[in-house]
């Protein structure tokens, strides 16, 4: 991992098999375009605790996040599935969604 995706790897608090694949910055537009990938062949279920296999990925999706030093910054990823023999065919937790995540819960797709 290079040092730019390192440090937003760090600034996103990423853990759990999500990282930073590339850091693209416009200087010209003031954007910063993020992608993030789950790493992992695995997730658990969100709502309860039992580790399943991927799936499959949605589409992938963008997040807005706070925007430091005015430049716009976004964050793209896909969602990886689980099939839960409870609860079906769910979303894996997206950390930087969550209730309390420091980021911004935008999503601009
Ligand atoms: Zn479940």
């Amino acid at each position: 991992m290079e040092y730019t995706e390192e440090h937003y790897q760090r600034l996103l608090g990423l853990k759990d098999s999500w990282a930073v694949q590339s850091v693209n910055l416009s200087v010209e537009n003031r954007k910063v375009s993020i992608e993030v990938q789950y790493e992992s062949v695995e997730a658990s279920c969100s709502k309860y605790a039992k580790i399943y296999k991927i799936y499959d990925h949605q589409e992938k999706r963008s997040w807005r996040h706070l925007d430091p030093l005015q430049f716009v910054t976004e964050l793209h990823s896909t969602t990886p599935r689980i099939n839960c023999t409870q609860h079906g065919i769910l979303n894996i937790k997206v950390l930087w969604a969550e209730k309390h995540s420091p980021l911004t819960r935008m999503a601009l797709t």
